[in-house]
C-alpha cells in the first residue's frame, strides 16, 4: 500500500484499514502511532472487521490487550498507553499477543520499542482539522 493517505471520516479510515488488511499476512505486526483520537483504535477495527471479526473493537482497559477471533487468522489488539513502560513488567508480557498464528496491531507502540517485531509496519495517524486525518504507513 502506498504511503500517505487522507481521510474525512471514521468510516473512511475504517475503509482504508481495510484495504492494508487484505495485504496483511498472519505474523504480521502493525504498530499505530498518533495522539489520542487520532483514529488508532478506529483503524484496528475497520482492519478487523476485513480480516472476519464482527464483534466491538474497543481499546482495552483492564488488560493491554484483546484478541479476536478473524476468519483465517487471529487478531490480538494491544493499547500499552497504561504501560508507562515494559520496565518492572513481566518478562514475556507480549508473548501471548504476537505469533505466527497472529495478527497484532499496537496502539501507543513507543512504550515497547525494542520488544516487538524490527519488521513491524508502522501507520502514523496526525489529525488535520475537523474530522481530517493524515495517514502515512511505513
Ligand atoms: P485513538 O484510538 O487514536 O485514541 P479512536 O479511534 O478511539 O482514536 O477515536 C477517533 C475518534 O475520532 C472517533 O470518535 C472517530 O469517530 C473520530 N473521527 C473523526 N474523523 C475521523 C477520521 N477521519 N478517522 C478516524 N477517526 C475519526
Ligand atoms: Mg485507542
Amino acid at each position: 500500500m502506498s504511503k500517505e493517505h487522507r481521510t474525512a471520516s471514521a468510516e473512511e479510515t475504517e475503509a482504508l484499514a481495510a484495504r492494508l488488511a487484505s495485504e496483511l499476512r498472519a505474523g504480521d505486526v502493525v504498530l499505530l502511532a498518533g495522539d489520542l483520537g487520532a483514529g488508532k483504535t478506529t483503524f484496528v477495527r475497520g482492519a478487523s472487521r476485513a480480516l472476519g471479526y464482527t464483534g466491538p473493537v474497543t481499546s482495552p482497559t483492564f488488560t493491554i490487550g484483546r484478541r479476536y477471533p478473524g476468519r483465517d487468522v487471529q487478531i490480538a489488539h494491544l493499547d500499552l498507553y497504561r504501560l508507562g513502560s515494559l520496565a518492572g513488567e513481566e518478562p514475556g508480557l507480549l508473548d501471548d499477543y504476537v505469533g505466527p498464528g497472529t495478527i497484532t496491531f499496537v496502539e501507543w507502540p513507543e512504550v515497547a520499542e525494542g520488544e516487538l517485531s524490527a519488521s513491524a509496519l508502522t501507520v502514523r495517524m496526525s489529525h488535520t482539522g475537523g474530522d481530517g486525518r493524515l495517514i502515512a504507513v511505513e
